[in-house]
């Protein structure tokens, strides 16, 4: 799911570490606290459903008038015991009013609870792993929860139904089990509305027929989804449908737009249909090939991917290039805790990112831009969801979206593309992901699995960590054009003392540059490079890989002593060896002496050393033969060299 915003790339900070986005430049903070309030002190914000069976398939029939905000339900749920019962609870709003529950063809006895449940009592006990079907016949006035569960309203005088569960929102229109833990194997939706309108929902549809003024609209949907990827809009539809080229597959993209929006929405679907191409031969086959994909307009300022049918408010290509992705990252395999949003929405924000660095490079470097700019706003927050009863901190766009996407570009970054996006599609196609659940430890074993490394601390810095670095960068550079480097860095927020990272850094003068990926294992280390020309600056990650801020660069006239300012003299020695420094950068300086076979024989420091030195260490007790000189200056061997006496 995305929002929307008319300013997409404007943001201001955050507030009580609550996300808030501006809108039109203009930060409605009544509207956002009262949809905390909503999202903190309702208790309905997580499953209630019991957890002694499942449902394997669901036959729904939803009948609508979309002039008025009311629902007549008839839902049928094929369960699976899991474990011996004779009494299962679905998750269902209190607003509906339940009138009878079919069992065997006999109505059965049941109870609505205060928290959003429907106790259901089975009138035969089902045994483990037994298979039965329960009927609920219900009706009312849908509630509203979320981003809007359920919302009945007008385009262009014309009365619309559509729904958008996402979180916690099904219960208030259907009886379903509304967690992160099981998926419908398959669902069929009969829509039965007024014969003016068109429906749309999930899946293929099947007939449309019309009897006297109402028509009942057929959708069959054979793969497994989520209870909150269940959708259906009414209205009175334009449909037009796009055919994609996938492998030997051609398939249909089928749009359900209102007619005033019609040149709004049919010109611009071809950037979906490349988008299709790009992400089905990169990550996996379409994970609903053997159906549709779809649009569908609706009035929410943003857009939702309901399972093979997104729901959008307008053609923007990030938006559909987003919700899109979530066919694969969200809906193929869907977060199993709301912990763990980020391998539903940055990975659909990554999705739309590699789109724009496809197929719109100017709008991508703006994309990369904002987003590290919106990041590295506040100093802390995590891409790990720390408080799931909060709907604004689920979807917080700094965290959730924008950030998570960014780890995504640093881990391509560390690992190189080969084997991110082998690690990408090793997880798209794991059999125990795949239509089902997954948490951020899964995607990390998948990713680990084909790079044979231990990223658990690139997960710890920053899926569970807060916050970024700030590199400083000190470097010199020889008559050689050898240039050396020292890299300290600071972070932002106290959970991560260091980030672990490679880093790009670019020398360059009038005419030339040259950028090489160092690797910054610990603060203060240096390391050295041919530059292969004299530098006069040096950039720091010009390429934006990393998210990092308030970075520094300095050229300092001797980092460490240069080897060229250095000498060692005589050789051969006889009594002492003269050892003339010029411009050391360290006051002190450790001389070690080592025999032929490597055995340390004399150590010597000295202290407070000035700019032009002598300094002279004595050979005259040892015997002849050939002897190694170490120069130390704090933790850097400035110079190794062979002596003979
Ligand atoms: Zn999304």
């Amino acid at each position: 799911m995305k929002i929307l915003f008319s300013c997409l790339f404007f943001w201001v900070a955050e507030l009580h570490a609550q996300e808030i986005q501006c809108k039109q430049n203009f930060i409605d903070i009544a509207a956002l606290e009262q949809k905390r309030f909503t999202s903190s002190n309702n208790n309905v914000t997580k499953t209630f459903a019991s957890s002694n069976y499942t449902i394997y398939y669901s036959r729904c029939i939803w009948k609508v008038d979309p002039a008025v905000r009311y629902i007549e339900g008839k839902v049928t749920s094929y369960i699976t015991a899991s474990t011996s019962t004779n009494k299962i609870t679905f998750d269902l709003s209190n607003s509906l009013l339940v009138d009878s529950i079919l069992f065997r063809n006999q109505k059965i006895g049941f109870t609505q609870n205060a928290n959003s449940t429907l106790d259901v009592q089975l009138s035969a006990t089902l045994n483990a792993n037994q298979k039965d079907s329960v009927t609920i016949c219900y009706k009312g006035i849908p509630g509203n929860t979320g981003f809007g569960s359920f919302i009945q309203t007008i385009h262009n005088n014309t009365p619309v139904i559509w729904t958008l569960s996402e979180p916690y929102g099904a219960r208030d229109w259907w009886p379903c089990r509304n967690g992160l833990d099981d998926k419908i194997d398959s669902i069929d939706v009969f829509i039965v509305q007024p014969a003016q309108y068109k429906a749309t929902s999930n899946g293929l549809l099947q007939s449309e027929i019309t009897a006297g003024t109402t028509t009942t609209t057929f959708f069959k949907h054979r793969y497994p989804i989520a209870s909150y990827l269940v959708c259906f809009s009414v209205t009175n539809f334009s449909v037009f449908t796009n055919n994609v080229q996938l492998g030997t597959v051609n398939l249909p993209v089928v749009s359900y737009v209102y007619p005033e929006s019609i040149n709004d929405f049919q010109p611009y679907t071809y950037k979906v249909l490349d988008a299709m191409q790009l992400f089905h031969n990169t990550f996996a086959p379409y994970p609903f090939i053997k159906e549709k994909y779809g649009h569908t307009q609706f009035g929410w300022g943003g857009g939702m991917e309901h399972q093979t049918n997104t729901f959008l408010v307008n053609t923007d290509a990030n938006l559909m290039a987003h919700e899109l992705g979530h066919q694969w990252f969200g809906n193929k395999i869907t977060c199993g805790s709301w912990q763990d949003i980020w391998l539903n929405e940055s990975f659909a924000t990554y999705c739309a990112n590699y789109y724009a660095e496809k197929f719109d490079t100017s709008f991508f470097q703006l994309i990369l831009t904002n987003h590290l700019a919106q990041i590295t706003s506040l100093p802390d927050g995590s891409v790990i969801v720390d408080d799931t009863t909060n709907v604004n901190r689920i979807f917080s766009s700094r965290l959730s979206y924008n950030k998570g996407a960014y780890v995504l570009r640093m881990l391509r970054f560390t690992l190189g593309d080969s084997l991110f996006f082998r690690g990408i599609r090793q997880y798209q196609n794991d059999t125990t992901l795949q239509y089902s659940f997954a948490r951020t430890a899964d995607f990390k074993k998948n990713i680990e699995q084909v790079s044979g490394k231990d990223l658990t601390y690139f997960f710890d810095q920053w899926i569970t960590g807060q916050g970024y670095p700030s590199f400083q960068i000190q470097w010199s550079q020889n008559k050689n054009n050898w240039a050396k480097i020292k890299v300290n860095e600071t972070t932002s927020h106290n959970s991560v003392s260091f980030f672990k990272t490679p880093l790009a850094l670019t020398f360059k003068n009038a005419t030339q540059q040259k950028t090489i990926v160092i690797q910054v294992n610990s603060n203060g280390a240096e390391t050295s490079a041919d530059i292969g020309f004299a530098a006069d600056t040096v950039l720091i990650d010009t390429e934006k890989q990393l998210i990092s801020k308030n970075n520094t660069s300095t050229k300092i006239n001797s980092l460490t002593a240069n080897i060229n300012d250095i000498k060692l003299y005589p050789n051969p020695v006889h009594d002492n060896l003269n050892i003339s420094l010029k411009n050391p950068s360290d006051k002190k300086l450790t001389v070690q002496i080592y025999n032929s076979v490597g055995q340390l024989i004399s150590q010597e420091q000295f202290d407070t050393l000035g700019q032009d030195e002598l300094l002279q260490v004595s050979f005259r007790h040892f015997s002849k033969g050939n002897y190694l000189v170490k120069l130390i200056a704090g933790n850097n061997i400035l110079l190794t060299s062979k002596i003979v006496k």
